[in-house]
Parts: structure tokens; sequence; C-alpha cells
């Protein structure tokens, strides 16, 4: 059926059927699945199969989770990000326009206004939750699930991989770095 939305990993047909399009993805038993969430889109022509992104107008709700890309630490109290998507039910959903978020001191860590730079680093990629209504955005990251799920190495830019606690380590040329690491995932 036309029309029907996906999510990642979800089969859509079969490769005798059809040929995998945009986004889909032949496993190795044959089936086409989803690459991402979006609406199955059916060429019962060319018999191909792809799937549309759904992507966010950029409008999000309260306590929304969201992900994004810190751009910079105003005064080293304040932190800015560009959210780049949100949660739907675990799936992750890129937003279709820039869309900005502000972590105020109060919010940063136990409402302890510490350096935000002891925190997240620029470039890193943090999970915050959306505690405003409406833009400009307000995000938090008083959560021991929130904080930063990607980061670079300061010193070679080789990912960082997480070693323990709020302990992210280069494997490349052995840097220990300092993060609020999101407890519930890391990218690295
Ligand atoms: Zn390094």
């Amino acid at each position: 059926m036309d029309g029907e939305v996906v999510a990642p990993g979800d089969v859509v047909g079969t490769a005798e059927e059809y040929l995998p399009g945009e986004n889909v993805e032949v496993d190795s038993e044959g089936k086409l699945r989803a690459q991402v969430m979006g609406i199955v889109i059916r060429d019962n022509k060319e018999h191909i199969i792809s799937i549309k992104p759904i992507k966010n107008n950029g409008l999000l709700k309260m306590n929304d989770i969201v992900y994004g890309k810190v751009v910079a630490l105003p005064n080293d109290r304040v932190i800015i990000v560009k959210i780049i998507s949100v949660d739907n039910n675990g799936n992750k959903v890129s937003l279709k326009d820039d869309v900005t978020g502000i972590i105020p001191p109060a919010q940063l860590f136990n409402g302890k206004a510490n350096s935000a730079g002891e925190l997240v680093g620029i470039g890193d990629i943090i999970r915050a939750r959306v505690i405003s209504r409406g833009p400009p955005y307000t995000l938090t990251l008083r959560d021991a699930q929130l904080g930063v799920v990607y980061a670079r190495c300061p010193r070679c830019g080789h990912v960082l991989r997480w070693r323990s606690g709020e302990l992210l380590q280069c494997p490349n040329c052995g840097a220990v770095v300092r993060r609020k690491v999101s407890l519930i995932e890391y990218w690295g």
C-alpha cells in the first residue's frame, strides 16, 4: 500500500518483486528493508520501491528529546546548539531547517552554574530535552540520560570512544577528555 509509514529496518517488499530505490536496502535473505523513517513509494511500472524520508517541520514540543551540535559557548556559561534531529518513538527524524537551541546556566548540570566547557565541547553532538513552548527553544541537560553522544578529540580530531562514567578517550593519541556523557547512548 502506498503512503504507508515505515521505520528503519521494516520490511517493505522482496527483491523478487521490486528493485531497491532510494533509502531501501536488500538484506541477506533478499528482503527489502527501509533505511530511514518515511513514506513508502512504489513505482509499479519500473518495479522500484523507495522511501521518502519524513522530515520534521522544525516545530518542537515541550519535552521533545532532540539531538544537536554545539556551535558556541558564550562566556563559557551558555551552550548554543544547532538542533539537527528530534526523537520520534526511538527514531531520529531530521529537521528540515536549522533550529537553534539555548541551554542557559541553570540547565547545565544539577542547576549549578558550572563552566559550560567542562561539560561539552564545540562540535560535540548532544542529546537534550526541550523545556520551552516554541522558538527560541530552551533546552536542558539536567538528567543523566542527557548529554554528549558524540565527540571528537580536541588534539587530533579522531572520534572519541566512551571509556567510563564521564570519561572519553581518543583511540588514536590516547587523550582522555571529560564530558557530561549521556548515560543511555554514545555513538563513538
Ligand atoms: Zn586524539
